[in-house]
């Protein structure tokens, strides 16, 4: 692609547009074509991050003051901005993150319909009152916001989940310091000046790029922050969620191993077509995405057959040409990654059946690109079975019943998404109470999650306090007083 003039762009405290204080700065690089540069971000320190947090505090007490409705319009306002805007953003986002062109205008309008939501959800989100014996007393809780909120995010779905945060903050009187993933920085910005030109008061959202060595403690540990909600790795949130003090609330959104579980009963091209939608859209970058297959034996091979034949249809290519399917990986580290764990497979035994490779000619010389890989004869215990590997990976898993399914659908440290594919309505509902996962499908992928239902794990993929979407992802952002009132 012809380098035009890159554009740097800024960080965005107490409602200005500013450099860092060190004015260094980093690239956002296009992972279809290394050589297109998205734009300059500035490089934060953790001075830019206190400037953020101080103007967070100062503006809170008047946003919270601010009526509910006054709230709701600014947001309707943001998706507005962003609903006129999303050819433009949605070939950004392709552009900054690799995504496909159709699922990156699709996340900018979801956005927009998740501020929506919110301020709508937000105007009824309230307290419960108690009868008591006392016909002279009313007893209630009332629902308070808690004050600066470090919301921190990555790069696989960078607009749409920082807005499932965002709004339920905002909308329940909490003030914000939004950092975005160093490898989506721009389609961040397009969140904030949406927000901006909607007329946010100044502080109430604070917006800082960088690098979380850098600028991650002071989002964590200052003592104005009184809650983190993070979405990203196991590692990083087990890390900020041991940081964080006893007066900062935390909610972590992390990793995945989701299983799909095929039984005999199952149509089996329906079940190969799920497998390859929820393993291989996003290009595998999905933290619900499927990356196990638990196959009954009896049918195993008419399902691994279908599942090379429907992959092999998928076009792999740069976001931007419609008839993409799979694009690029997001960035270096995720391509040598997922490289690595494709040697892991060998070496452990599997039999790699389909992919696998890293593309390197013409087209994909200057991306990030993996053929997607299937692996079978893999065996619960190897390590491309337990961890996650956050790419175009399917691992097939033969066994010869439920039980032996469910044990090894649990086996493993994470509990994100799950999905059984049956004709069996009484196997499908004992599945949803057997299954370790915070969402349980039948006869649908793993991935996908809808604005208005509660999305998050058990065990280490997500906190277990907190929910996020839907009304209770209100919850999150807002304390209880109980209150007695005689009279
Ligand atoms: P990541 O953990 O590397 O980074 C996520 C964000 O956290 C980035 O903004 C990063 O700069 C910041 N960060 C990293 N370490 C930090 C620290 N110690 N303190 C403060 N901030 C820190 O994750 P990623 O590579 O951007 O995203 C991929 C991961 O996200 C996968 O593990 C995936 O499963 C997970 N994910 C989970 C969900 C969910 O809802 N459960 C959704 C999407 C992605």
């Amino acid at each position: 692609m012809l380098q035009t003039t890159v554009k740097t762009y800024q960080n965005y405290i107490n409602g200005e547009w500013v450099e860092s204080v060190n004015k260094e700065t980093f690239e956002s690089i296009n992972p279809a074509d290394t050589n297109d540069i998205v734009g300059r971000f500035q490089s934060s320190t953790e001075e830019d991050v206190i400037k953020a947090i101080e103007a967070a505090s100062d503006a809170f007490q008047e946003w919270a003051n601010t009526s509910p409705s006054k709230r709701a319009q600014i947001l309707n306002k943001a998706a507005a901005i962003l609903e006129s805007k999303v050819d433009q953003y949605g070939e950004e986002l392709t552009r900054e993150e690799g995504k496909i062109l159709s699922g990156a205008k699709g996340e900018v309008q979801r956005t927009a319909q998740t501020l929506r939501y919110y301020a709508v959800e937000g105007l009824s989100f309230t307290g419960e009152t108690f009868p008591n014996d006392d016909p002279n007393m009313d007893v209630f809780t009332q629902r308070e916001p808690l004050g600066v909120v470090s919301v921190i995010t990555p790069w696989n779905f960078p607009i749409s989940i920082p807005a499932r945060k965002i709004a339920p903050a905002l909308i329940t009187g909490n003030t914000v310091v939004f950092k975005p993933s160093s490898d989506t920085p721009l389609i961040a910005v397009r969140l904030v000046e949406a927000l901006h030109e909607a007329g946010i008061p100044k502080g109430v959202i604070n917006f800082v790029t960088g690098s979380a060595s850098k600028v991650g403690d002071a989002l964590v540990t200052h003592p104005a922050i009184r809650a983190v909600t993070f979405t990203g790795s196991t590692g990083a949130g087990e890390d900020i969620h041991r940081k964080a003090s006893l007066t900062t609330r935390t909610q972590m959104e992390l990793g995945g191993k989701n299983p799909l579980i095929v039984m005999e009963d199952a149509d089996i091209d329906h079940a190969a077509q799920l497998a390859v939608n929820g393993g291989f859209s996003l290009t595998g970058q999905a933290c619900t995405g499927t990356s196990r297959v638990i196959v009954m034996e009896s049918v195993a091979d008419e399902f691994v057959q279908k599942l090379i034949e429907k992959t092999q249809s998928q076009t792999i290519g740069n976001g931007l040409n419609p008839d993409t399917k799979i694009g690029p990986l997001a960035n270096n580290k995720q391509l040598k990654n997922v490289l690595n764990y494709i040697e892991i497979g060998k070496e452990e035994g599997a039999e790699l059946v389909y992919g696998g490779n890293h593309l390197t000619d013409s087209e994909f010389s200057n991306g990030y690109y993996v053929e997607p890989a299937i692996f079978t004869n893999v065996s619960p215990t190897m390590r491309i079975a337990k961890e996650e590997i956050f790419g175009p990976v399917i691992a097939v898993i033969t066994v010869n019943s439920y039980e032996d399914a469910i044990q090894i659908a649990n086996d493993v440290e994470y509990g994100l998404s799950a999905s059984i594919v049956t004709k069996d309505i009484g196997l499908a509902k004992r599945f949803t109470r057997e299954i370790e996962a915070g969402t349980v499908k039948v006869n649908r992928t793993t991935t996908g999650n809808l604005i208005n239902a509660p999305f998050g794990g058990l065990k280490k993929s997500s906190t277990s306090t907190f929910r996020e979407s839907g009304r209770v992802g209100l919850e999150f952002f807002t304390q209880i007083k109980t209150v007695y009132i005689g009279y």
